[in-house]
């Protein structure tokens, strides 16, 4: 029932493209409570259906819910790029509904009931399509790891866990922002300060300010270092004085794990709780829960994939801190060992040396109608497509917004997508994303609904005379977003649930995004990309080598840095306690040992400040960025394989990577789809080749 106000409601009665242009804050509270409400009499229905079909069950359920979760989506959209109290203040409130409706529907007993019988009933006599079966199957899961399948003592205990665990990370994670911001290495003298640049000055006073020194000044100091990451990396890399350094470093290593906000009981804690949990739900430990939501088939590819990785960065490794210590020696450097406080400063030392390149001559070379018109054509090249600008034809929520259509190369409308470019510091979230506004979709009238994409960067802004000019950072966060995009805009598939971007598996999402990333690299896609402002000439040879070299600029110890992590996670979900100890410390000790070219330091503490494994949702995960970057990696060298400059060869191959990885989506499981692109599974060989460590 829709009353004249709620039909008038830009965030109740949506459009296909969303009414940017008219919707406030004040418009959320009513809409969400409205389809709320819809959504649970139809859920409640649903519950009671006495012969469970697709066409009866789930996509009704889908389609009941879809408007509140497509509301909530632009609600959060809003609150991403157009920040305000009265926007924050509505999405605060709603929260905690939205919240309480999607554990409502997820542990519901009598709706499990009701997929268990059509699993049945598909096993029986097949009727479910592959992307049916996918989505019955994660539906069951979801609702399984939501305790659904626990009845008496077992499901108390379940959500007696849940609760803790949330309890935990909240606390976990307000500890460490705590321990950082309790944390001040105040500086005095100027001489201190030599090597850090003007900008790291100024902030520094800036934040001294704030901390009770009012008359503090970029010149005259006093200063403020800080363990915030905009403060602490650039002092390491820069500042000349080791002892301030040190210091910085020894606190940043062992934050949050002394005194009230000491993160290490927590941590134990969470571990036994998840493994805990993970024996509620039957599976044998939480790595094992966590990998079904995976690509990675078992921990043991996952080791895999990192034994393979370690075994070619080590050599490397060893090599690129041999050559450092030589280069710090020869500067002046006068110890026999670089100590942890040391390796980025003599790093960015040795990088200006051998690699520098102005930033700003750079940018030069990447104004934005340029790089937007190469990634375009290379869109158009590899896939097939064209990107109209559409500007004028879709209501937005910012006069910087651009509106573009996406074509088949015969004119068939394929999808649309925003681009909303510019940096925003006062209203809009920090970094870049992507996100959906609508996903492909054939609905129950026969219709087809197009999908509609959202692409954030927070890029440097034009001036009355220029455009914006972009750093190579940018231009490869742009190609990045727009190969999510893509994925989510050329998919074939018709169930809204398993299209484009939807359910597919946490590990395999980025190769769609790295994908495109690695075209940055590649001489003619670079070439087709970037045009001097002033003088239209092309990019320099000697610089495109400069920005292949810094890329892989000690990509060696890097490298070992992120597997180290990605192991340290993954012993403690799989086999803790264990053979490498009795305590996360003693893990994470035996892990260094074996993975690191340079030991940590007897009292480093990392571990509780390791938020993304103790309070974000990478917990067993976080080898998934290494694991993406692998598919990526192999999936570009089907191209370089197929010859880069054959073009019917890079359009075939083109095709054959648009009708599997970015047209299959959720609706087939990744190592198939992988594997139907490049007709075997994925191997490591490129990854280290491009990164320069192969052989
Ligand atoms: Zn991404």
């Amino acid at each position: 029932m829709s009353t004249p106000t709620l039909s008038t409601n830009p965030l109740y009665a949506i459009s296909y493209l969303p009414a940017f242009d008219r919707m406030t804050p004040e418009h959320a509270e009513t809409a969400l409570r409205a389809h709320l409400a819809e959504a649970e009499a139809v859920v409640a229905q649903l519950e009671e259906l006495a012969t469970p079909t697709w066409q009866g069950l789930m996509d009704p359920l889908y389609r009941a819910c879809y408007p509140l979760y497509s509301a909530w989506g632009l609600v959060g959209h809003l609150l991403s790029v157009m920040n305000s109290d009265a926007w924050r203040k509505a999405h605060d409130l709603l929260q905690p509904e939205l919240v309480s409706f999607g554990l409502r529907v997820a542990q519901s007993p009598r709706l499990y009931q009701r997929y268990l019988e059509l699993r049945a009933t598909d096993r029986a006599t097949p009727l479910l399509t592959g992307p049916q079966r996918r989505i019955l199957e994660s539906t069951i899961r979801s609702a399984e790891q939501a305790g659904v399948g626990l009845s008496g003592e077992p499901r108390q205990r379940f959500n007696a866990i849940q609760q803790e665990l949330a309890t935990l990370s909240t606390a976990f994670s307000n500890h460490l922002l705590d321990a950082v911001k309790a944390y001040s290495l105040w500086i005095r003298d100027p001489a201190d300060l030599d090597g850090l640049p003007s900008a790291w000055r100024a902030a520094a006073a800036q934040a001294a300010k704030e901390a009770g020194e009012p008359a503090a000044t970029a010149e005259q100091g006093p200063w403020r270092a800080t363990l915030d990451a905009p403060v602490l990396v650039p002092f390491l890399k820069h500042a000349r004085c080791r002892r301030l350094r040190e210091e910085l470093y020894r606190a940043h290593v062992t934050r949050a794990s002394s005194g009230e906000l000491d993160n290490s009981s927590l941590l134990e804690r969470t571990l036994a709780l998840r493994r805990e949990m993970a024996g509620l739900l039957g599976y044998p430990t939480y790595a094992h829960l966590s990998l079904t939501r995976k690509m990675a088939p078992g921990i043991e590819a996952v080791d895999q994939l990192t034994a393979d990785l370690a075994a070619a960065a080590q050599a490397p490794a060893r090599r690129d801190n041999a050559e450092l210590l030589a280069f710090a020696r020869s500067n002046g450097f006068a110890e026999s060992e670089l100590a942890p406080w040391d390796y980025a400063f003599w790093s960015e030392r040795l990088r200006e040396q051998r690699y520098a390149y102005s930033e700003e001559e750079l940018r030069a070379y990447f104004p934005f109608p340029r790089v937007l018109d190469g990634l375009f054509a290379l869109s158009e090249r590899l896939f097939g497509i064209r990107v109209q600008a559409a500007d004028g034809e879709a209501p937005v929520w910012h006069p910087d917004v651009r509106f573009f259509r996406v074509l088949a190369n015969d004119g068939t409308p394929l999808a649309s997508f925003y681009l909303d470019p510019y940096s925003r510091p006062a209203t809009k979230r920090g970094g870049a994303w992507m996100n959906e506004f609508r996903t492909r979709d054939r609905l129950p009238d026969g219709a087809l609904r197009l999908p509609v994409a959202v692409l954030v960067c927070n890029q440097t802004l034009p001036t009355p005379t220029q455009p914006s000019l972009m750093r190579f950072d940018e231009v490869t966060t742009l190609f990045h977003e727009f190969g999510h995009s893509l994925q989510h805009m050329l998919t074939t598939v018709e169930e809204p649930e398993a299209s484009g971007i939807n359910n597919v598996e946490w590990d395999a999402v980025e190769l769609a995004s790295q994908f495109m990333e690695n075209w940055c690299y590649e001489r003619a896609t670079l070439q087709g990309l970037s045009q001097h402002v002033e003088t239209g000439a092309a990019l320099p040879e000697e610089l495109f080598a400069r920005i292949l070299a810094a890329k892989n600029y000690r990509a060696a110890p890097d490298l070992l840095r992120q597997l180290f992590l990605g192991t340290v996670d993954m012993e403690l979900h799989a086999r803790y306690p264990g053979a490498l100890g009795a305590d996360a410390e003693a893990v994470k000790r035996a892990v260094a040992a074996r993975l690191l070219p340079v030991p940590l330091l007897p009292e480093d503490r990392f571990l509780c400040g390791f938020s993304h494994i103790f309070a974000g949702g990478y917990a067993a995960g976080y080898y998934s960025y290494k694991w993406a970057e692998v598919l990526a990696a192999d999936a570009f060298a089907a191209f370089e394989e197929a010859g880069l400059h054959d073009e019917a060869a890079v359009a075939a191959t083109g095709r054959r990577y648009r009708d599997t990885i970015l047209a299959l989506g959720g609706g087939t499981h990744p190592m198939e789809v992988f594997q139907a692109f490049r007709s075997r599974p994925p191997q490591v060989a490129a990854l280290l080749r491009h990164a320069g460590l192969a052989g």
